[in-house]
């Protein structure tokens, strides 16, 4: 923009009328481009953004290439053309867009090199500018495809690292950290849709005397095949993570208590019934469970505290339960309740 208007105004200086028209033209196309992208930051503003950017840049050096610009000098700024057209329009646009441009360039300086209106270049001149704009363009969309190229892969790894934080290797279950993730998203979308949704703790019963037993390897598979059967009983909207050694997590989504003990009481029927095939021996395998429902009036961590607190009570009370923390603790709310009603 500031070079096409600086040449724009030397030429005006000159009283090259004619080419300055077109220079002041061409910075008012590149300023419109960049506000274009400046004031409205959508995919399709930027694609006209670098639409006009780079169809005003090869119409301006093919005006400057067929008149010769300034003393037959036009030519040069055609190596501008493949970095730039490269850098916006990415690799495989960006080559579409070139070999138009050489093929445009060379119809005019070799289709019409006796026209009147074609700068005179020597055919020496017009094929090693051919040929040097080739291998420019050629290194241009080779710079930009090996730039693609890292940054596919700097992205795929970043992914990767992202979900090797949040995802135990054990279970391939969200780990602690992704389930807080999710608890925080599930807050937000329960305080917006004023509806309630449930959290439970499931702690494997008596996991200790599993370990003895088989080995630590086979309690790694007990937890493994354990995962699989609480996962399968879940809806597509709830989520399952392994919150600690042989502890999981339940979040039910837009769900009350008795909703998500009802999902839980069936779960807990599924590992009663089904025993766990370790090593050719089948194992029976109990767990205990605490739910919470999650509601406006109480933070995530004290509806986990709560969870922990009816987990407890049930392995207290005989293990292989599932217990809810109303049962056994008034809600927050309905304690601030009585208090005004008192
Ligand atoms: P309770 O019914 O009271 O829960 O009894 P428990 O034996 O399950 O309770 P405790 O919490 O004392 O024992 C949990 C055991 O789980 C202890 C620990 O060695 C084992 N454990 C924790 N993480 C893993 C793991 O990743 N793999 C294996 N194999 N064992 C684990
Ligand atoms: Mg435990
Ligand atoms: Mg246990």
């Amino acid at each position: 923009m500031s070079i096409t208007f600086l040449l724009g105004t030397r030429a005006f200086i000159d009283a090259e009328y004619s080419l300055s028209t077109t220079l002041y033209i061409a910075s008012v196309v590149f300023a419109t481009s960049q506000q274009l992208q400046v004031r409205f930051s959508t995919a399709r503003a930027r694609t006209w953004s670098i639409t006009l950017l780079i169809s005003c840049l090869m119409v301006l050096t093919l005006l400057l290439i067929i008149t010769g610009g300034k003393d037959n000098t036009g030519p040069l700024w055609m190596y501008l053309v493949p970095p730039v057209t490269m850098f916006f329009a990415g690799f495989v646009g960006g080559l579409l867009a070139l070999i138009a441009f050489t093929i445009t360039c060379a119809i005019f300086l070799f289709g019409f090199n006796d026209a009147a209106f074609v700068a005179d270049y020597t055919y020496a001149f017009k094929t090693r500018l051919l040929y040097s704009f080739l291998t420019v363009s050629f290194l241009s969309a080779f710079y930009e495809y090996s730039r693609q190229k890292s940054y596919d892969t700097a992205l795929y790894l970043s992914e990767q690292f992202e979900r090797q934080a949040k995802h135990d290797h054990l279970t391939n279950l969200l780990n602690r950290r992704g389930a807080q993730q999710c608890l925080d998203r599930e807050y937000a979308r329960m305080l917006r849709s004023k509806r309630p949704f449930s959290v439970a703790i499931a702690d494997v019963d008596r996991f200790k005397s599993i370990n003895d037993t088989l080995g630590h390897e086979q309690g790694d598979e007990v937890l493994r095949q354990i995962a699989k059967i609480f996962s399968s009983r879940l809806r597509g909207q709830d989520i399952l993570a392994r919150w600690g050694g042989e502890e999981f997590m339940f979040i039910f989504a837009d769900t009350n208590e008795a909703g998500a003990v009802k999902a839980l009481e069936s779960i807990k029927e599924v590992l009663n019934k089904a025993p766990l095939d370790i090593n050719s021996k089948q194992i029976h395998v109990t767990s205990s469970f605490g739910v919470s429902e999650v509601s406006a009036d109480m933070d995530t961590s004290s509806a986990i505290r709560r969870a922990d607190q009816a987990l407890y009570f049930a392995k207290d009370t005989g293990r292989n339960r599932v217990c809810a923390s109303s049962s056994i603790s008034p809600s927050p709310l309905s304690s601030s309740t009585l208090l005004k009603e008192e």
